[in-house]
């Protein structure tokens, strides 16, 4: 435990029971003991994490090697997502997905018979769904001035854990959605067995791109306070390319044997091959907007 001087709010739930939890690299975390959000304090001053290297190169040590690739086996994942959602009765509609990326998710979702719309922190990335096609807002999803009750789907996959204010972000999901709409979230566990078993060394913990960390416990928590029920509360398991995993070891471990073993798998016959893996280390939620407004 440290002393800290200052007093520091959950920036979630707003509760000042919160204890130190320990640190990464030049970054503190702390766990609120109320909701159990775990959170980087203070802030990063700069989040301009995601340009055009975020994307492609994963140059500064994280991001993605290639976003469009390294997504490719994802196709039946997203697939599984769609149809969990349509099993609730929502088939068609107005779906915005946050943090779209290059639009990857949309055109599933598209194909799925909804109408897609998306919002992107990077306009490297917003651009090239564009060109494509896609209408892809860039910028973050508070300033996107959507009209009230307006989706009726709203997805998050991979999101809440990198945003500066998670709670501004789920604030402005809930005005834009329409009642009886669905709010679907994919993020990492910080309640999982690898994160408690590793704490601070658990591979999801990336401060500066992850932020703030989330459990089944802390978002249900603060969500059935905050207008929306919980429907679907589950793990589903990623496929990867095996370039993709030996980069996650090497960024985890920085053993450059992982690195070289990337780029071996990275070409030619094993580019094609992806495996399974479910750490049961993210969970998968969808919670309906039951208030009016
Ligand atoms: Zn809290």
């Amino acid at each position: 435990m440290e002393n800290d001087m200052e007093k520091i709010n959950c920036p979630l739930c707003d509760n000042t029971f919160v204890n130190f939890f320990s640190n990464k690299k030049n970054y503190k975390l702390y766990k609120c003991q109320k909701c159990k959000l775990l959170f980087v304090y203070p802030l990063p001053i700069s989040l301009d994490v995601y340009d055009k290297t975020y994307f492609s190169g994963a140059d500064k040590g994280f991001g993605y090697v290639d976003y469009d690739l390294d997504k490719q086996p994802m196709i039946p994942v997203f697939k599984k997502y769609l149809e969990i959602i349509s099993s609730l009765g929502i088939k068609k509609g107005k779906l915005l997905d946050v943090g779209c990326a290059t639009g990857f998710f949309m055109n599933i979702a598209k194909d799925f018979g909804f109408e897609v719309y998306g919002v992107e922190m990077s306009d490297f990335a917003a651009q090239k769904g564009r060109d494509a096609g896609l209408n892809i807002i860039t910028g973050p999803l508070e300033g996107s001035n959507y009209p009230d009750s307006h989706f009726d789907v709203i997805t998050m996959c991979d999101v809440l854990e990198h945003v500066s204010s998670p709670k501004d972000v789920l604030a402005e999901a809930k005005r834009i959605l329409k009642k009886g709409g669905v709010l679907m979230v994919n993020t990492p566990d910080s309640e999982s067995l690898w994160s408690r078993l590793f704490g601070s060394r658990w591979h999801l913990i990336l401060p500066p791109e992850h932020l703030h960390y989330f459990s089944p416990f802390t978002l249900n928590y603060y969500l059935s306070n905050h207008g929306f029920k919980t429907m679907i509360n589950t793990k589903i398991g990623k496929l990867f390319t095996f370039q993709y995993i030996f980069i996650m070891l090497y960024k985890w471990q920085g053993l450059k044997i992982w690195q070289t073993m990337s780029s071996f798998f990275s070409k030619g016959y094993f580019s094609r091959f992806f495996i399974p893996i479910n750490l049961y280390d993210n969970f998968f939620m969808i919670l309906k907007k039951t208030d009016e407004q």
